[in-house]
């Protein structure tokens, strides 16, 4: 198995690298990054010339749904999407029914996941048992049996006491404890950011402060304990501060943003005209941490361009259509993201608010540096590496549809919206596991 992607825009932020060259991947691996290269008679050449080739994507946090709630989504479907938005690997968050909170579970992941999986599934466990906040899991056996990192996602560890004991066996172990930062009692049921629009709306509102109070104590707890903290879903101006304040000081914290937040405002929860009537809202829009104002969106583009917000994970949250068919109050939080992500980052690129190798890098380099694990997430395109490869053309234009998901969550606040800047290839180790069919590139 040999292929050459010819004259593609090289852009490999572990190595430095951004310039024009071929790129020849033979056996599972990188064979060599240069033009002028002799390569075997039956190798595949993919024109990538215009095309951007980088190191596969990198996904910290998506819903899978599997087990429980194959209705909304299932590995096989889940991993389709993530191939198709350019993800190589994807970490699948453990709020499924029953929750990934044993090693059978995490096992059980593991098996379905080579099996049905088009990319690559590193498994995150729960903090708590039964993500019920009440007591830990046995993080080591959970992280000796495979799991990357920890989570309760979906909630909070509200707990103080347990959040710091999590961190200080996360930081014996060295796997990040990946919070949901949201304080229940401020945020008491809101269902979008709380401010005029939501009085407007006559929506109950989820002020900033209900995740900025948690953020605040989380970094107090990492200081503490020197564990290694991530903020999943990093959504107001006042937590990209405490962050940037708190690496400041030298605080082990990470930091992700969704393509929602760093692109799309609470605006969005106003539904727009369809079929002749008017909705008031678009239950599309309602996603936890909610979409905030663009003050916040504008900090948080900020944050990711300097660095204080480490990456971008997707929160992909597929649905089923019954989940969204309700009123605002009673629908599911969450936004289909996977097949969108690249097409929504590309407008912060085309917009001058972030240049492309930091976009990159953001999706590639900076999980990795997150995950900490480089022997399971090399995330470059150096000679020798897991040919993990993404080819994207940065320019193309296209109108998101969401019946044409792959994925079986068709909830999306973009559907209809037109992008520019669409992925063509992903390759997973050596294997083509999505071509855009609408591009040929040889
Ligand atoms: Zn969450």
């Amino acid at each position: 198995m040999s292929i050459l992607i010819k004259s593609g825009r090289i852009i490999d932020p572990h190595q430095g690298l951004d310039f024009i060259s071929d790129l020849w991947l033979q056996d599972g691996v990188v064979n060599g990054l240069s033009k002028h290269m002799d390569v075997p008679p039956q190798t595949r050449v993919i024109d990538a010339e215009g095309l951007v080739v980088c190191p596969g994507f990198i996904d910290i946090h998506c819903h899978l749904r599997e087990p429980g709630d194959e209705d909304k989504e299932t590995i096989a479907t889940g991993t389709a999407a993530a191939a198709r938005g350019g993800f190589t690997t994807v970490c699948a968050m453990p709020n499924t029914r029953p929750p990934i909170d044993s090693v059978d579970m995490v096992n059980l992941l593991l098996d379905k996941a080579q099996n049905e999986g088009m990319v690559r599934i590193l498994p995150i466990a729960c903090v708590t048992q039964g993500r019920d906040g009440k007591a830990l899991t046995n993080m080591e056996e959970l992280a000796r049996a495979g799991a990357i990192a920890f989570s309760d996602d979906g909630s909070p560890v509200s707990d103080d006491g347990l959040m710091q004991q999590a961190l200080n066996r996360a930081a014996a172990l060295g796997s990040p404890i990946s919070n949901h930062c949201e304080d229940l009692g401020i945020s008491n049921g809101g269902v979008m950011n709380e401010g005029e629009l939501a009085t407007s709306l006559g929506l109950k509102g989820w002020p900033a402060s209900a995740e900025e109070t948690m953020v605040a104590r989380d970094i107090a707890l990492a200081e503490a304990t020197g564990g290694p903290l991530h903020l999943a879903h990093v959504s107001t101006a006042g937590s990209v501060e405490l962050v940037r304040r708190a690496k400041e000081r030298g605080v082990s914290v990470t930091a992700e943003a969704t393509p929602h937040h760093l692109t799309i405002t609470e605006i969005c929860t106003k539904a727009k005209t369809k079929q002749g009537y008017q909705r008031l809202y678009d239950t599309n829009a309602k996603v936890n941490p909610p979409l905030r104002t663009q003050q916040d969106v504008d900090a948080v583009v900020r944050g990711l361009a300097d660095g204080v917000i480490d990456c971008i994970a997707t929160d992909h949250a597929p649905h089923t259509r019954a989940d969204k068919d309700s009123t605002f109050e009673e629908a599911a939080f969450g936004i289909s993201g996977l097949e969108t992500a690249l097409g929504s980052l590309l407008s912060l690129v085309h917009g001058g608010h972030l240049d492309m190798t930091t976009l990159v890098e953001r999706l590639t380099t900076g999980p990795a540096r997150v995950l900490n694990r480089p022997d399971l997430c090399p995330a470059t395109l150096q000679p020798g590496s897991r040919a993990d490869v993404t080819i994207f053309d940065p320019n193309a234009e296209w109108v998101v549809d969401a019946n044409s998901f792959v994925s079986k969550g068709k909830n999306t606040p973009l559907d209809g919206t037109t992008l520019r800047g669409r992925v063509v290839l992903t390759i997973v180790a050596g294997n083509v596991v999505y071509e855009d069919e609408a591009v040929k590139v040889g």
